[in-house]
């Protein structure tokens, strides 16, 4: 057994890891997943981003989805930002479809529509990553190259004992020399070996309910695992002190006109940049529930055109506005819903406005969308259940 220093002077054992991590894939590692063994790049690439913030589950309705749309790195290319934005509709992260789309544009116009085999190149594309530079470059052209998620730096920390804030720099750092430290000699294992250090941080080696402390099954490090060694599994990897989300309010517009609803094109370097959404106010600090009801009842039954300005005025001209709130033939408190973003809380309040004359909009960022197409239009995921509430 040879032995390596690492900065924080734990001596370990890098060479049977990769090994056992091998023999492991072989015995348990997850079969069936649509994107395991493929060396295309391109259908590797599209896993890659999904994966980054979405469950897997969720990828394996979506993905199938996504590449019968966009089968090829061409297509994507080809097609619009609104097309990608409606397929990606409800995966959250926008950023990534936005990053994909000018990646794929890139790659055609830069790179002759080939991925880049160097993981340096690949990591100066927009939206990978040093560590999905990794895995495509290990997967497509099994290149000794590590990656380093979730999985990785947990299984990782636990087995050679890295303490500390692993989002530091140094630790980071650290985290990145250990995982080149602990590749298999051979090049060629590279897909299967990459592949069993996501399967083993996915399934056995978990946050919660790590196997070594459900005693079903035997973990192929327990005889040297720090962490399981010195009682240590549920302190490692350190555990973040979880902030109190900020929690916001905005009142949303759903103004119909026959079967259609006003919907308005979000700046692209906001939150759901480049989607459609309702027109909305300016999100403000949330208060209590029963403040913003009573503040509601109020804004029902006496602001009824102050409401609608006060909403709408910094997307509408005053001659639209004027035309709107003229045309308006009723005004309702509409639904309600919370939704939860990864730092955030938003709370929405709907406005309904039914309109009896098109009203002058000059807007090109707004559109009259059918409801029976929204389907068609990138919607985010909170705006879609509030307009399929209403459309069915
Ligand atoms: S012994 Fe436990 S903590 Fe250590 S690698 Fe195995 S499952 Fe993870």
């Amino acid at each position: 057994m040879m032995a390596s220093k690492i900065s924080t002077s734990i001596q370990i054992d890098t060479v049977n890891f990769a090994s056992r991590l091998i023999a492991w894939q072989k015995m348990h590692g997850r079969s069936g997943l649509p994107w395991q063994g493929i060396r295309d790049p391109y259908l590797i690439w599209v896993s890659e981003i999904m994966l980054q913030q979405t469950q897997v589950t969720t990828v394996i309705e979506r993905y199938g989805q996504f590449l019968r749309r966009f089968p090829s790195l061409e297509k994507l290319a080809a097609a619009s930002l609104d097309e990608v934005l409606a397929e990606w509709s409800g995966l959250g992260y926008y950023t990534r479809a936005r990053n994909m789309h000018r990646c794929a544009i890139l790659l055609l116009n830069e790179y002759g529509g080939l991925f880049p085999e160097d993981p340096k190149v690949l990591e100066s594309l927009p939206g990978i990553g040093r560590s999905t530079a990794g895995a495509i470059a290990a997967f497509a052209y099994a290149k000794k190259t590590p990656i380093l998620d979730a999985n990785v730096k947990r299984v990782l920390s636990r087995v050679y004992g890295v303490q500390g804030d692993l989002q530091s720099k140094k630790k980071l750092d650290e985290l990145w020399d250990l995982a080149k430290k602990v590749l298999p000699k051979n090049a060629r294992s590279m897909p299967i070996y990459t592949q069993a250090f996501m399967d083993f941080g996915a399934t056995w080696c978990t946050t919660r309910q790590p196997v070594c402390l459900m005693a079903k099954k035997t973990c192929p490090f327990i005889s040297s695992c720090f962490a399981f060694k010195n009682q240590q599994v549920h302190d490692l990897p350190q555990k973040k002190q979880k902030k109190a989300s900020p929690e916001f309010y905005a009142d949303m517009a759903m103004i119909f006109y026959e079967n259609s609803v006003l919907l308005v094109k979000r700046p692209p370097d906001s939150i759901w940049g480049g989607l459609w959404c309702l027109p909305e106010s300016p999100w403000i600090p949330y208060e209590t529930t029963a403040e913003a009801t009573a503040k509601a009842t109020v804004k029902v039954s006496k602001m009824k055109r102050r409401v609608i300005s006060q909403m709408l005025k910094n997307i509408f001209s005053a001659e639209e506005l004027d035309s709107l709130t003229s045309s308006a033939q009723e005004f309702q408190m509409g639904i309600s819903l919370q939704h939860i973003f990864s730092h955030r809380r938003l709370h929405i309040q709907t406005w309904r406005i039914d309109l009896k004359e098109l009203p002058k909009l000059n807007d090109r960022k707004l559109i009259w969308a059918p409801l029976a197409q929204l389907d068609s239009f990138g919607l985010p995921q909170p705006i879609k259940l509030l307009l399929r509430e209403i459309a069915t």
